[in-house]
């Protein structure tokens, strides 16, 4: 075996279904004595749900958590933290508010408790993105890691099925990136391939039924490993791509995802042939690139980034944006061929 270097971060993780329950033993464990309840307006009553779990000891609910961790929502809930005399975060919702929770916690080092109602992973990583006046930049600080994790899946029946596939192919992204980035080993990739299958299996079921519970379980699971991934692992030319979409053309983040991946990968298959076993046996399929790109359409997800609101001449600006800052991906980026996967992307084309 090839020297590795791997980087496990510290987390607790309370796993399965009705574990919210354990709210109370678990902030008493991180000593919160007053914890402000975080989450967005449509989940304001599953923050107030929380809320009541702590018998009188929650500082308030704050729901105004919005995508792309705007700081001036930020500096409103600071506001809510310090006048209630706070000393605790408990985040119930996806990316969104967990992105809050960590923006409280690098100001004021907070302990954090992320209650994950999405697939898409951000409570496993010690990365940030804030934006202020349009503009997102991203840090990566230990600061920001959630101290515990309660994956519930009772809080995962609620996303709609269509949400529930854009937000679990997102998840799914994180672990084929980090089967061949550039700091991959051998621990990472167990878990990419476990997290990967839990996925591919779970996620139509949920599109039949969304209130699978076994299959959402599965899900949620799977998306604890690929957040792992993420975590701890690196990303390569579909997360950037992603980046460079989504910041050019403000489109949704899952989505974009969702979209992007069967052609970055397309793209990256002939450069990395041990990881391709890995999704071949994870998809089930000779072709996992065509296979998450049919489970997506199959599922109802988008799969053209015009469909997106992207629009057609916005290819060569990103094909520009790509080459302008380069980096680590493990076939070179072609200019030619990167612009023929980003407008087959565009175009909504199976991959080849
Ligand atoms: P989100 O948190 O923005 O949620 C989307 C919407 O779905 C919100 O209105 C939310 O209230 C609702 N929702 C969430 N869970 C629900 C449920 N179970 N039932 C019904 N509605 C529900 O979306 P997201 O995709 O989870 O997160 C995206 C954001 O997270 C982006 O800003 C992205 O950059 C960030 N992110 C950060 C990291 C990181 O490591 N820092 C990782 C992944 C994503």
């Amino acid at each position: 075996m090839d020297s590795f270097i791997y980087t496990g971060l510290p987390a607790r993780v309370v796993f399965g279904a009705g574990t919210t329950a354990r709210l109370g033993a678990e902030a008493d464990a991180l000593g919160m004595t007053r914890p402000l309840v975080l989450t967005t307006p449509p989940q304001a009553a599953d923050g107030e749900a929380l809320a009541a779990l702590l018998d009188g000891r929650a500082a308030g609910v704050f729901s105004g958590a919005a995508m792309h961790t705007p700081v001036s929502v930020t500096d409103a809930a600071m506001a809510v933290f310090e006048r209630s005399g706070a000393d605790g975060l408990i985040a119930i919702g996806g990316g969104s508010t967990i992105g809050l929770a960590k923006a409280i916690a690098l100001r004021t080092d907070a302990p954090q408790i992320a209650v994950p109602t999405t697939y898409a992973g951000s409570e496993m990583t010690p990365i940030i993105g804030q934006t202020e006046d349009g503009v997102k930049t991203t840090r990566k600080t230990l600061k920001v890691l959630p101290e515990t994790v309660i994956y519930d899946v009772d809080h995962t029946l609620s996303l709609p099925p269509v949400m529930s596939l854009t937000s679990g192919m997102n998840a799914v992204a994180h672990a084929v990136e980090a089967l061949y980035a550039e700091n991959a080993n051998p621990v990472l990739s167990l878990m990419a391939e476990d997290g990967i299958a839990a996925l591919v299996r779970a996620l139509p079921a949920i599109a039949a039924g969304p209130d699978d519970r076994a299959a959402r379980r599965d899900a949620l699971y799977g998306a604890w490993l690929c957040a792992v991934c993420l975590g701890s692992g690196g990303v390569a030319l579909h997360h950037k791509l992603c980046h460079v979409l989504g910041g050019s053309f403000d489109l949704p983040h899952a989505e974009t995802h969702t979209v992007v991946l069967p052609h970055a990968l397309a793209y990256n298959a002939p450069a990395v042939a041990p990881a391709m076993e890995r999704l071949a046996r994870a998809t089930g399929s000779a072709d996992p690139a065509g296979a998450l790109y049919d489970l997506a359409r199959a599922g109802g997800a988008p799969t053209a980034l015009k469909d997106l609101g992207m629009p057609e001449d916005g290819i060569d600006k990103a094909v520009e944006i790509t080459f302008k800052n380069p980096y680590w991906n493990p076939r070179p980026l072609e200019r030619d061929a990167i612009r023929a996967i980003i407008r087959a992307a565009w175009q909504g084309n199976r991959p080849v």
